[in-house]
């Protein structure tokens, strides 16, 4: 079975009646370019950039970041790197830069901090443009995007840090700038905050969380934690919409991409690209080159009128007996 899964390295990931599906691979790890590359990854769809940051013992200067950001790059080269830029707060901690707060989770993360603390995130944006020149596969990721302003001040850092190294003679391109969908606020304002950036990419784990007021990591509540909550259906489905509207290209990262049940709802409802960790992904290629899209679509549309995520599950489960 394992050398079957094997063989599927080279063939695409396409349903029986012919939807091309795109298999990107989360990352933040240099140990996980072979296992990326050997499953067949098409790209990074997400370059956790906080981990390299977690691995040092204080902030990795500029040409650390570059030095390791462009080997990342150049392991894929041409496929494209989406690397988001430092997610750090919630329940990501620096060893060196402690933030105590009674709710991390609505607190000092994301772009909230970067937006804060600009010459960290002018150091990283000016590695991570560097580590591109020779490569040109960098695309830009925001993370924990809530506001509006938050993206037009994002946009404004890039093309000031892209003007400082044109005039110390970097030929630096600009790249393609995307912002993750992971709070609800961001979902509702979509169709005006589109405007500014190039790509979406979901994040499934934070918008369930969100969405629910549910702590991703708290096992108290862990069973009220599930991405097939009959609320993400409906917020997956706007999202979808919103993008298709504005010609926006759309991408899922979170933890969703690597479950079975979640990857047949998501198919019907026209999702094209999935980013997951490298070993899940001969799993989900065989999934999908065994179902129909049509199918798929017709479970979808069953999914949307049940009342709970058990009766989701339920229905996805007696599915996925049946293709074995
Ligand atoms: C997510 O929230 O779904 C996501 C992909 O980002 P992270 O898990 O790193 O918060
Ligand atoms: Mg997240």
């Amino acid at each position: 079975f394992i050398d079957q899964l094997a063989c599927l390295r080279d063939l695409p990931a396409e349903t029986r009646d012919g939807v091309r599906v795109q298999l990107l691979t989360n990352t933040g790890l240099l140990a996980d370019v072979t296992p990326g590359r050997k499953h067949g990854a098409e790209g990074v769809g997400l370059y956790r950039s906080e981990i390299p940051f977690m691995l040092h013992d204080s902030f990795p200067t500029e040409d650390e970041q570059y030095e390791i950001y462009r080997q990342v790059l150049s392991a894929y080269s041409p496929l494209p790197v989406s690397m988001r830029t430092l997610d750090i707060g919630g329940d990501k901690q620096l060893p060196y830069f402690e933030i105590r707060e009674d709710n991390p989770f609505l607190g000092w993360r994301g772009i909230r901090f970067t937006l804060d603390n600009t010459s960290l995130l002018v150091t990283q944006l000016r590695a991570m443009l560097r580590a591109n020149v020779d490569n040109d596969n960098l695309r830009l990721l925001i993370p924990m995007v809530s506001r509006i302003d938050e993206l037009q001040t994002f946009v404004h850092i890039v093309d000031d840090t892209l003007e400082e190294l044109q005039s110390e003679g970097v030929a630096v391109v600009r790249p393609p700038i995307g912002m993750m969908v992971e709070v609800p606020s961001a979902v509702l304002l979509l169709p005006r905050m589109l405007k500014y950036v190039d790509y979406v990419s979901i994040g499934s784990n934070d918008l369930t969380q969100y969405l629910l007021a549910v702590d991703r990591n708290n096992p108290k509540v862990s069973a009220l934690f599930d991405n097939l909550n009959p609320v993400m259906l409906v917020a997956l489905e706007q999202i979808v919409a919103h993008t298709r509207a504005a010609n926006v290209p759309l991408a899922l990262c979170g933890e969703m991409a690597s479950d079975p049940a979640a990857v047949l709802l998501l198919l019907g409802m026209g999702l094209r690209s999935l980013s997951l960790s490298a070993h899940s992904i001969p799993k989900i290629k065989w999934l999908i080159r065994s179902v129909n899209f049509t199918d798929a679509q017709a479970l979808l549309h069953k999914a949307q009128n049940l009342a709970s995520e058990v009766e989701i599950r339920a229905l996805m489960s007696e599915e996925l007996k049946r293709l074995g």
